[in-house]
């Protein structure tokens, strides 16, 4: 598995992500919440070795009713299951990473190898995490627009709800206020200190501005693609 994709996209002079690491022992899993330019979740199963990785931009669900749509991304190195911090502003995927949960993984078929699933777009594993546990699919859409698109499906199991699930209902208040300060201040570009706590309120009431007019004026805009990091 190549890592070249995601060293290509960083400057390690800037970013304390990290560049390599070794699998030891049990595959593991991470879920780290990305408060980038747009909000998202990124999920990542370590597999021979490195941290395949897909970005989800609603996040994991316990309930099966729930697809979420979830983009293949680059192969992550292993270390990167720890890694938690702010991504310099001006970087790619500036904003803050937090890890919302991690643990190990198995493959629900015990045959089953994780590298010929991945390949097959049809991934099946339980998970044994703090917030997500029991079984799930990764199924590669078909067809679809977007040859990396994939869906996140929870299977029914004893750990599945059948409520609404919103991840950000499991993420303490002090990472949410953190992450918003920190992506307006990265999305501003080289803000300054100067520019002080005001501004990141100043920057969200200018972004929600746009959002009231299209209402008020009953354009009805086509959604706009996810787009993530
Ligand atoms: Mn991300």
């Amino acid at each position: 598995m190549s890592l070249s994709k995601y060293k290509q996209k960083r400057d390690f002079k800037q970013t304390a992500e990290p560049v390599a690491g070794k699998a030891e022992g049990k595959h593991i899993f991470v879920v780290q919440r990305h408060h980038a330019t747009r909000l998202h979740y990124d999920f990542r199963l370590e597999i021979n070795g490195a941290l395949k990785s897909w970005a989800v931009p609603k996040g994991p669900s316990l309930n099966p009713a729930d697809k979420r749509l979830a983009m293949e991304v680059e192969d992550h190195p292993y270390d990167y299951k720890d890694f938690e911090g702010q991504i310099p502003a001006g970087n790619y995927g500036a904003g803050y990473v937090y890890i919302w949960d991690k643990g190990t993984f198995e493959m629900l078929d015990p045959k089953g190898n994780a590298l010929k699933e991945w390949k097959s777009g049809s991934i099946k594993v339980v998970l044994h995490g703090k917030k997500l546990k029991g079984e799930f699919a990764l199924v590669k859409m078909k067809g679809g627009r977007d040859e990396n698109a994939w869906l996140m499906i929870k299977h029914k199991d004893k750990y599945a709800v059948d409520r609404e699930y919103n991840s950000e209902d499991y993420t303490p208040k002090r990472v949410i206020a953190k992450g918003k300060g920190e992506a307006e201040k990265g999305a501003v570009g080289s803000a300054s200190k100067k520019a002080g706590a005001s501004a990141p309120k100043k920057a969200a009431s200018k972004k929600a501005a746009p959002k009231k007019k299209a209402a008020a004026t009953g354009v009805k805009k086509k959604p706009k693609r996810e787009k993530v990091k």
